[in-house]
């Protein structure tokens, strides 16, 4: 056992330790929360910017636990993704999407609603399947919900193919995918040459950085008319101010989202402005 210099090592496995049993609290309170249907999902919506109307509201999972207090899902989605509590998360914010979806569209508000899945999801060979089990179920239609596809890593080249399959499938039954945070994923060029894409939607990231960077600009500029000329939609996400959005309007960017239209707010709010903007 060392003795000298021992300080550092030991506060460092300290740290460590904590990180780990943090993980571990999470990871089984998750699960009871997953129980009882104790998470929350938001809506932030999209707007169409041309005509300035909320065409779809993306879902995002909300987690305030009673002992470990607010758990972001930045903090949230790798562990459970982890632990392969992702597909109960999945499931979950689905089954909201769906009935939120319908709610809507009972109300004559024809919303769209997104939800998030890692491409590392469809794997899981039941994954389309146990999708359209939960339309059904719900009795929503496919045409109601879009997938936002992320890609935060690498995938194995061997799974591409089945992951190609299940999503024709989806995309067949009428759901649009959308590659999210383009730009700044393992693979953004391919996956829009390979994937059924209807919207590619453009990382936070670049818009953030565009009123500082001209290269940044153009580079957005750039993305806007490589999506229109392969006869994608193109959306951008983490609008906060009215310059970014009339920048954006003037490069012909299809829809936006972010804090400058609405923060992910509950349901009802979603609807207070869907009726303002139309
Ligand atoms: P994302 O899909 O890129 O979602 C956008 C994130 O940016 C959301 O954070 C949203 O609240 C936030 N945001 C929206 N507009 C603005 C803006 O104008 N400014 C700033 N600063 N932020 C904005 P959130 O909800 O914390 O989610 C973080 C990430 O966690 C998401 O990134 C997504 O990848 C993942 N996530 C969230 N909910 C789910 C879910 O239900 N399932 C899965 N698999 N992942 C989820
Ligand atoms: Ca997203
Ligand atoms: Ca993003
Ligand atoms: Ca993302």
């Amino acid at each position: 056992v060392r003795k000298a210099g021992g300080n550092s090592i030991m506060s460092l496995s300290k740290e460590g330790h904590k990180a780990l049993s943090r993980q571990a609290t999470i990871e089984k309170h998750l699960l009871l929360a997953l129980d009882q249907k104790n998470l929350n999902v938001l809506y932030q919506p999209q707007l169409d910017i041309q005509t300035g109307k909320i065409i779809a509201a993306e879902a995002l999972v909300r987690w305030v636990d009673e002992s470990i207090g607010v758990v972001s899902p930045d903090e949230l989605i790798p562990i459970a993704e982890e632990t392969g509590l992702i597909h109960s998360i999945g499931s979950f914010v689905l089954e909201q999407a769906c009935q939120q979806a319908l709610a809507w569209q009972k109300e004559g508000i024809p919303l769209k609603v997104s939800i998030n899945v890692s491409i590392r999801e469809f794997r899981d060979k039941n994954m389309a399947r146990s999708i359209l089990e939960t339309l059904e179920r719900t009795k929503c239609p496919a045409d109601l919900i879009q997938i936002e596809i992320t890609e935060k890593f690498a995938l194995e080249a061997e799974s591409e193919g089945a992951i190609m399959k299940q999503m024709r499938q989806l995309e067949q039954e009428g759901i649009v995918f959308v590659l999210d945070d383009f730009g700044t994923g393992y693979a953004s060029f391919r996956y829009m040459q390979l994937l059924p894409l209807k919207t590619v939607k453009i990382d936070a990231t670049f818009i953030r950085s565009m009123m500082q960077s001209e290269k940044t600009e153009q580079l957005v500029r750039g993305m806007i008319q490589l999506a229109k000329s392969m006869q994608l939609t193109i959306l951008a996400e983490g609008v906060e101010t009215a310059e970014q959005f009339d920048l954006l309007k003037g490069f012909g960017c299809d829809l936006a989202q972010g804090y400058h239209i609405c923060k992910p707010t509950a349901a009802n709010a979603v609807k207070n402005l869907y009726y303002q903007k139309a």
